[in-house]
């Protein structure tokens, strides 16, 4: 008979906490025969608070290493579950996370249950828009072979499903899908955040219907409450979800897939910052289940896994529904008149051409760039560091160029280094500016805007995406938003206003963004008709990720930038871990990443380097000032030893906040 349990509580304390079964609670709870109170939620009385938390031990008598004396164990106030929601399986999974990502166990349980908290605003379609309900459609001999081989695990469990934008991808995961669910085993299947939800959404419940439970961010915490239930009673066979879904309790599991693996929406923002392919590697590997993974565009890191032959590879090489790749052009910037407008001429014509036509125009503008980078106007050349080979950002205030990663610094030079040009200088492109030219230029055209900014309210992505597709507009400028799996038949043109912002950010995955948003972007175009034309205007025609992008050159870009992150010891060929340290006193944060470095250095484990600190790219944010700790080392297990015996045993001066990121995706 269970007297004690151990409850895990959503508070930032890396431990469960122990409380007393009441005497009166049979009424309350029935527990059945083999079965214990484990996984159940309890309300308990904490400090002076009231919490809800999750049973993950259950006790006859008093554990000895109980740090409470039997007499101070305070009763479980009421239980909340005739079912257990948290199984031993994922109970495992999240003691491994908070060993991984150095995170605590209550925040880890309490993001896998996330009942209530919301993870992205936008991400939402609701499930009876009239996208074009298709059919099943027969498979080329190369989605045939995919769809067994992904499923074969003689070899290993990780699958990577590689083919360039349109190649028939998600009829292969539905059509292995279908497979797994007919041998009676549940399927987890991740889509990115933004863009691809509604499209896959659709096909997967029209194709499986009832059986398909959707976990997105808008559902009410008892909705998803609900779900979760499905889930557990084997009522829902296949979870489509976002990152969290990763978390689903499916019973049975027999396959994972992961959608446009290289999108940094699998990497989580807040503690625990968990990536949703690493936890799916871990959950595939222990129950022995294969994962498959899937893009055009595979993260620099899997598709050094593919060569290590560490994950199987899968190929599609044509595109099914009637398009072509589409012509894609570069457009150098630097050759035309410094009129100070953003299209060239070159681009207004063949928006002007589209619009005769009655096709479509995607304008794609990449916002979430820095504006102030050190650049050449005569030849183009850019500010790196000497040390990282990172670009440097001008720091207005001190007139300094800096290094975000070691921290070197140097002043701006008066002519430019390689070509002694005096005309140096530094740039960006805004928005607002953008869609006012666009509308003063096609004054009859119908343009619309798509980007975080220019949405209001929830749905707002939706309706204006579905009106684009309708044909409501003719020219569609958007961020990110617009680059994810969309497939729009009406559209022609695909232009890429500055493809430089990306390339220019202040992280060694610099290139590997532009490349990627680039060919994802001018994917878009030519999907249902051979006549797909992208325009690429930059600054920087020469630079590696936009020719290799331009060229569709996707081996060679990918061999190339394995050699550079070699040659600079950047992932994959080492690993990295990130200590933010933040405060809104200007001098603390600093401080406390000095005292950080001293006790890091005292416990350093061979052939791991200690970067930093310095200040971070983004160097305030709300108001708090951000520095920076990087450690390098080959082994991700060094790092992580490190980094727990530091935060493990630190308590954070007052008012300063740590952030450990393990694997850190986001380098600013
Ligand atoms: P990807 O995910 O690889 O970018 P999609 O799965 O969106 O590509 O497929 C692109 C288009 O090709 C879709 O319109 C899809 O319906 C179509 N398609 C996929 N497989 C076939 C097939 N075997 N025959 C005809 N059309 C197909
Ligand atoms: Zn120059
Ligand atoms: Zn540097």
């Amino acid at each position: 008979m269970t007297k004690y349990i151990d409850v895990v509580l959503n508070v930032p304390l890396n431990q469960a906490f122990t409380y007393r079964i009441p005497e009166d609670s049979d009424s309350q709870i029935t527990v059945s025969d083999g079965e214990d109170y484990f996984g159940r939620r309890v309300e308990v009385r904490f400090g002076n608070r009231n919490l809800t938390g999750f049973i993950t031990g259950c006790y006859e008598n008093l554990p000895e290493s109980c740090a409470v004396s039997e007499d101070k164990i305070r009763p479980a106030k009421r239980f909340l579950d005739q079912e257990a929601l948290l199984t031993h399986e994922l109970y495992d999974l999240a003691k491994w996370m908070t060993d991984y990502y150095l995170s605590n166990i209550g925040e880890t349980v309490f993001t896998m249950m996330n009942f209530g908290k919301r993870e992205s605003e936008y991400s939402v379609f609701s499930s009876d828009d009239d996208f074009i309900a298709e059919k099943e459609k027969e498979l080329s001999d190369e989605q045939k072979a995919a769809s067994e081989g992904i499923l074969d695990v003689s070899q290993g469990y990780f699958h990577y499903l590689y083919g360039m934008t349109g190649s028939g991808k998600t009829e292969v995961f539905l059509t292995a899908a279908n497979k797994v669910l007919n041998q009676g085993k549940g399927i987890i299947y991740l889509v990115p955040e933004i863009g691809l939800t509604p499209q896959v959404q659709e096909s997967v419940t029209h194709r499986f219907g009832n059986t398909v439970a959707v976990l997105h961010s808008q559902l009410t915490p008892s909705q998803k409450l609900k779900q979760w239930h499905r889930i557990l009673n084997k009522e829902a066979r296949i979870v489509i979800g976002a990152r969290s879904a990763i978390f689903a309790p499916v019973p049975d599991l027999g396959l994972i897939i992961i959608d446009e693996e290289h999108d940094s929406s699998y990497k989580a923002g807040n503690a625990p910052r968990y990536h949703a392919r690493q936890v799916a590697m871990k959950r595939a590997s222990t129950l022995k289940i294969p994962l498959v993974m899937g893009s055009a565009t595979p993260s620099v890191e899997a598709w050094a896994s593919i060569e290590k032959k560490a994950i199987q590879v899968h190929t599609l090489t044509k595109r099914l529904a009637g398009g072509a790749m589409p012509l894609i052009k570069t457009i150098d910037l630097s050759s035309h008149s410094k009129s100070g407008s953003c299209l060239s001429k070159e681009l207004e014509n063949e928006i002007r051409h589209t619009l005769q036509e009655n096709r479509q125009t995607i304008l794609f503008l990449n916002r979430r760039g820095f504006t102030h980078f050190f650049r050449c106007n005569s030849c183009g050349y850019e500010m790196k560091c000497k040390n990282c080979s990172v670009s440097m950002t001008y720091h207005k205030a001190e007139k300094r160029l800096r290094c975000h990663y070691c921290g070197f610094s140097l002043e701006p030079p008066k002519v430019c280094p390689k070509c002694q040009s005096l005309d140096v200088g530094y740039s960006g492109f805004g928005t607002e500016f953008i869609e006012a030219e666009v509308k003063a230029k096609f004054p009859a055209a119908r343009i619309i805007r798509v980007d975080t900014d220019a949405l209001n309210h929830k749905g707002e992505l939706e309706e204006k995406l579905t009106a684009f597709k309708n044909g409501e507009y003719d020219i569609l400028l958007g961020t990110q938003m617009v680059a994810k799996g969309l497939n729009f038949p009406n559209l022609k043109l695909v232009g890429v206003v500055l493809a430089d912002t990306s390339l220019h950010l202040p992280d060694f995955r610099a290139a590997e963004k532009t490349f990627s948003l680039i060919t994802q972007v001018a994917g878009r175009a030519g999907r249902f008709f051979p006549d797909g034309k992208v325009l690429v205007q930059t600054y920087s025609p020469e630079s590696e990720p936009i020719l290799y992008a331009v060229k569709g050159e996707t081996e060679e870009f990918y061999k190339n930038e394995l050699e550079t992150r070699k040659m600079l010891s950047f992932p994959p060929y080492t690993r990295l871990l990130r200590l933010v340290f933040r405060s809104q006193i200007p001098k603390a944060a600093y401080v406390a990443s000095q005292g950080a470095k001293g006790i890091l250095k005292m416990n350093c484990c061979p052939d791991v380097q200690i970067l930093g600190p310095a200040e971070c790219p983004l160097e305030m944010v709300n108001n708090n000032h951000r520095w920076q700790i990087i450690l390098r080392g080959k082994e991700i297990r060094s790092l992580q030893k490190m980094a727990a015996a530091f935060v493990r045993g630190y308590k954070a001066p007052k008012d300063v906040y740590i952030e450990v990121d393990v694997d850190p995706v986001n380098m600013l």
